[in-house]
């Protein structure tokens, strides 16, 4: 047996559209004045924060910004690794490779002739920055990272070392006589 009573039973009378309604006049006239008034006039403070790259290139903090790398060169204008391995140790993404050989300076016992990290595998942490003990790998503001093929985005010691040139007025050397080299 049913435990409803007729007084919980409540009737509802469908409304009447009015003519204005039935042709959505009131939704499309709220859905204009949204876009104008609303998203038109906002475009002005928008504009302002989009940035037409490449014709127009972000601000980043120069000090800190961890870009493409570079390696540094001492100030007689010598790479400034000494084939350590530190940096290549403490890379999590495994994509620094190093060869180290005698040094031909009487400075030091080794340098890279061959030094590479792979961009594309990086994760741009700052480790092996900070692992350097020589201060010879940073990270630079540089952030257009562009290339055709995966050959092209590994980069070589001479590459690394033309960023250096690239930014160096622009980031100098934190440390640039902490050997003495
Ligand atoms: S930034 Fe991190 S992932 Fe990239 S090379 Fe350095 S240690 Fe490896
Ligand atoms: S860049 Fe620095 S940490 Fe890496 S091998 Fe050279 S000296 Fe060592």
């Amino acid at each position: 047996m049913s435990n409803w009573k007729d007084t919980d039973i409540v009737e509802v009378d469908q409304p009447e559209l009015t003519a204005a309604e039935r042709l959505y006049l009131p939704q499309i006239v709220g859905g204009m004045k949204t876009t104008v008034f609303r998203h038109l006039l906002r475009k002005r403070v928008r504009d302002e924060k989009v940035v037409q790259y490449p014709e127009q290139k972000v601000t980043v903090r120069k000090e800190n910004y961890r870009g493409v790398h570079r390696l540094n060169r001492d100030e007689q204008g010598r790479v400034a690794c000494v084939a350590c391995f530190m940096c290549a140790t403490a890379c999590p993404a495994n994509c620094i490779h190093i060869e180290g050989a005698e040094s031909p300076w009487p400075d030091r016992e080794k340098y890279p002739v061959r030094f590479e990290i792979d961009e594309l595998r990086c994760i741009y942490c700052g480790m092996c920055e900070e692992a350097c003990p020589v201060d010879a790998i940073e990270l630079t503001p540089l952030y257009h990272l562009v290339g055709t093929s995966r050959e092209e985005m590994i980069f070589d010691k001479e590459r690394l070392l033309e960023i250096f040139d690239e930014t160096k007025d622009e980031k100098p050397r934190k440390n640039p006589s902490i050997t003495g080299y």
